[in-house]
């Protein structure tokens, strides 16, 4: 018989969705497992940013901080197929920039985390197969001593574009097929000079070099993809394509990883299937035009993880975890949108240069180049808050910015607050506080907190990601019932955490 092992929340793949996810259950007090099909942590980094969007939502958990100790900030955002440089709107946003960091580092600072809060990281084991039952579900896998069961409560496919989670769960991922394949490079040029950081009209195409500490990514178009777009690219191959594209050659020192990917776009037609959820590219896979895989993967993971262990812990209200897929799966769609538009873009079509022309004129206005910014990178992400009105307080539905408070006497950032994990009620400047005692019995934390610029709110309660379920403006007019606010999203007592309320600041910003 097969070893086995029992965990509330079986977490399939260690990518930035599996392995935020995880920190974010653990930290919950969840028992949660995490199988990973490789032995080892691949050695080349696919993803080289973290975005303004993910920086604000680490912050919400503490987490920004490490990152940001380490990552280079850019003041602008990646734009794939026009000249234009996207600005980085600090009203959006706290973190206006784009950090660079490789993926490789992301993950290895949320793995960290995650074995911290106490998750369980089993490499080497590939999952293979998935069935589900009314309590939970039961999972197979091969590991480094052979098959393994594992028994969980929900799986959680973050096991990327090729999921074997969501086949297993029946879940369909429809979409195109890619229909233009790109060389990837990473590579040492025998001479610097040859391949100059930026982008290259050579008469066979175009190709764009990276730098990169020690080598150069590079990337050019594949002209001539095998049948099996998985068979390996060869360094040959490789330099004749270069060569074909500048129209000269390019002695190269040596290659670090060679790879090809293509422009497919797919979405689930659901992120749940029962006790079955999916995350990450395992729910979209799209062109990696304008940078943004990794950075949806964490949008997904820190949207779920509050909502799967509430309803683990048998305290989240009805409803709760479906309105995961409700909020991200249509985020997903305008990703899948912007990513093929901007992989377009980046064509060599002649009849896409009026359009080209007329977005870069347009673009060029500081007005649209921030509109496209904050739509580009979810800054202007705005949940539903079912009937409420939006139109009484700009907070509603968004992630509410990380004021400077003083709350109990101690100076405080609202990102502190809500890395508790728990609602937060808040009153600001001693505005009278709505329906105290009920918000604690359904496990918010209720905070009387003094705020140099609450921007025009009074009182607000926000979900335990950050996001703004209600606000009472000042003047009294509220975006609806506080006590359906706090029905829809707290729930009962039973979510009550113990994570303080009141943070130190938190370092960087
Ligand atoms: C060339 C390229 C460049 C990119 N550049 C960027 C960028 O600059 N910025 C950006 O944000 N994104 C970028 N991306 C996209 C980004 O890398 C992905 O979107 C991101 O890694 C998705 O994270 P994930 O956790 O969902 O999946 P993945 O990172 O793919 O992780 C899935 C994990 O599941 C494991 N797994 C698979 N099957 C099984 C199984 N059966 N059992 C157990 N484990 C399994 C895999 O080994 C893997 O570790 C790029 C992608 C490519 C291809």
């Amino acid at each position: 018989m097969s070893p086995s092992l029992t965990t509330d929340v079986l977490i399939t793949g260690a990518g930035p969705a599996g392995l935020l996810l995880a920190c974010e259950l653990a930290a919950e007090g969840i028992d949660t497992t995490v199988i990973e099909r490789d032995a080892e942590r691949p050695r080349r980094s696919r993803g080289f940013n973290l975005n303004a969007r993910s920086l604000d939502l680490l912050a919400r958990r503490g987490l920004a901080a490490p990152f940001l100790a380490e990552g280079r900030p850019t003041p602008h955002g990646p734009f794939t197929g026009l000249p234009v440089a996207l600005p980085m709107p600090g009203a959006a946003t706290d973190h206006p920039f784009t950090l660079g960091i490789p993926q490789l580092r992301i993950e290895q600072i949320l793995e960290e985390h995650a074995l911290g809060h106490g998750a369980r990281l089993l490499r080497g084991h590939r999952l293979t197969a998935l069935d589900q039952g009314p309590e939970g579900t039961t999972a197979r896998a091969d590991g480094p001593d052979g098959p393994v069961e594992v028994t969980a409560g929900h799986t959680v496919g973050c096991d990327g574009g090729r999921s074997t989670v969501r086949k297993q769960a029946g879940i369909g991922f429809p979409g195109t097929e890619a229909s233009s394949w790109t060389l990837l490079g990473d590579v040492v040029p025998a001479d610097t000079d040859a391949l100059p950081p930026g982008p290259a009209a050579g008469p066979g195409g175009d190709v764009l070099v990276l730098p990169r500490t020690g080598y150069v990514r590079v990337l050019l178009a594949d002209p001539d993809p095998p049948a099996d777009r998985d068979a390996p690219v060869t360094p040959a191959g490789f330099a004749r394509a270069l060569e074909d594209a500048l129209g000269r050659p390019v002695p190269l020192a040596g290659h670090l990883w060679l790879t090809r990917f293509g422009d497919a776009a797919r979405l689930a037609d659901r992120y749940r299937a029962g006790r079955v959820l999916l995350a990450g590219d395992a729910a979209h896979i799209h062109p990696p035009a304008g940078a943004v895989g990794v950075n949806v993967a964490i949008e997904d993971a820190h949207n779920l993880g509050w909502k799967l262990a509430r309803t683990v812990r048998g305290s989240a209200p009805e409803g709760l975890l479906d309105s995961y897929e409700a909020e991200r799966r249509p985020a997903a769609e305008r990703v899948l949108a912007a990513t093929r538009a901007q992989a377009l873009l980046a064509g060599r079509d002649p009849a896409l240069e009026p359009l080209k022309d007329l977005l870069t004129r347009v673009f060029d206005r500081p007005a649209a180049a921030t509109a496209l910014a904050e739509s580009l990178l979810g800054l202007d992400t705005a949940h539903p808050m079912g009937a409420a009105d939006p139109g009484a307080h700009p907070w509603l539905g968004r992630l509410a910015p990380d004021l400077d408070l003083v709350a109990d006497g101690r100076r405080t950032r609202l990102s502190a607050l809500v890395a508790g994990r728990r609602p937060l009620l808040l009153a600001f400047n001693g505005a009278d506080l709505p329906l105290p005692e009920r918000a604690e019995a359904a496990g918010a934390a209720v905070v009387r907190a003094q705020c140099g610029d609450p921007q025009g709110a009074e009182a607000a309660l926000l979900r335990p990601d950050g996001h703004t379920a209600w606000v009472r403006a000042r003047g009294g007019r509220a975006t609806g019932d506080l006590e359906d606010a706090l029905a829809r999203w707290c729930g009962t007592a039973g979510g009550r955490l113990t994570a303080p309320v009141a943070g130190p600041v938190p370092g960087g910003r």
